[in-house]
């Protein structure tokens, strides 16, 4: 029987019923996509079939260590990338020299800078975090503990590479300026692809993250950006979300761009809205040189909700989760 009092209940749920309808739409609406885990993220179109190695890993329900370390391997070993690992273009000097770094749900992190000769950075730097006490290694050191961890020591500058170097002394008077003088390699162009980036969230809902690069092209030698600095080129607080980034690393390493976009998003802004702001840092202490370098920041929170933003257009970031495999996002940014 309709009584009153159950009408008043009813009443009752229809209307929080309504609000909570109300308060879902009104997230979707102010919300950027949130996934369920697992997921992965990365910076540029490289990272699509990074992405690729990366979710054979989360879909069999391993660790998000696991597949952020295996999917940056792949830009790492591409014979036609020449921003990041094997086939990285060398620095001023003729060196190839490369940095990486890696962090876990636990704050675990291993980084290599300057290494030379090795392959996989991002795999030495995961030994780094397992095998020693210490965070970072650099150069020579980088080199000899990789080798004495059975890595390969390896050529790594290409026929290509070499010919890119030496039409770069032509006109470079073998002075670097952030390699922007060079529109071919300019940071965030097209050809300048600059750094993987990746951050996952595996089944279980931990994070990890990863970056990896050559660094600038025809950089001074010895010249180390941000992504092999954690905090810098990447971070990753398991109980907020993980941040990672591209671009001209000086400018990153004097914001601590990525330990800011996890920051921030501790305090409740959105991973766009995050990357965001610290892109406006950037532009806010340098603006004249902000109008002509490329950053770029991409996040995750811990909702699997993700966002990226650059100074320049033409950034783009891959997604891929159980609903999408090759998403391809355009970044947007402050130019
Ligand atoms: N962030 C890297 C660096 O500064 C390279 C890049 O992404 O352009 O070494």
């Amino acid at each position: 029987m309709f009584n009153r009092r159950k009408f008043i209940q009813l009443s009752a749920v229809g209307a929080s019923l309504t609000a909570l309808s109300k308060s879902a739409v009104a997230k979707t609406l102010i919300s950027p996509p949130a996934s369920t885990p697992p997921i992965v993220i990365s910076t540029w179109d490289f990272g699509i079939p990074a992405n690729k190695e990366a979710w054979k890993v989360l879909e069999k329900g391993g660790r998000a260590l696991d597949a952020v370390e295996a999917g940056v391997r792949v830009p790492e070993a591409d014979m036609n990338n020449h921003t990041v690992g094997r086939a990285g273009y060398p620095d001023r000097d003729g060196h190839v020299t490369l940095d990486a770094c890696i962090m876990d749900e636990f704050g675990n992190c291993g980084s290599v800078a300057a290494i030379e000769n090795i392959a996989h950075p991002i795999s030495v730097a995961r030994l780094v975090m397992e095998k020693t006490p210490h965070v970072m290694l650099v150069g020579d050191g980088a080199r000899q503990f990789a080798l004495e961890h059975g890595f390969k020591r390896e050529k790594l500058l290409t026929a290509e590479s070499e010919k890119a170097w030496k039409e770069w002394l032509k006109t470079a008077k073998y002075s670097p300026v952030m390699n922007i003088e060079n529109k071919q390699h300019a940071p965030g162009n097209k050809y300048n692809h600059d750094t993987i980036g990746m951050l996952a969230i595996d089944a279980k809902g931990n994070i990890s993250g990863a970056c990896t690069t050559s660094g600038m092209a025809f950089k001074l030698h010895g010249r180390v950006g941000d992504s092999p600095i954690i905090g810098a080129g990447l971070y990753v607080d398991n109980e907020v979300g993980g941040a990672t980034s591209t671009g001209v690393g000086e400018e990153v390493i004097r914001n601590v761009g990525s330990f800011l976009v996890v920051e921030l998003m501790r305090q409740g802004l959105s991973p766009e809205d995050a990357c965001k702001e610290a892109v406006n840092r950037i532009i806010k202490k340098k603006p004249e040189t902000a109008k002509n370098i490329q950053v770029g920041f991409l996040a995750i929170n811990k909702k699997g909700e993700y966002g990226a933003y650059a100074i320049q257009q033409g950034f783009s970031f891959a997604v891929c989760n159980a609903d999408k495999q090759d998403l391809l996002i355009k970044g947007k940014s402050f130019y």
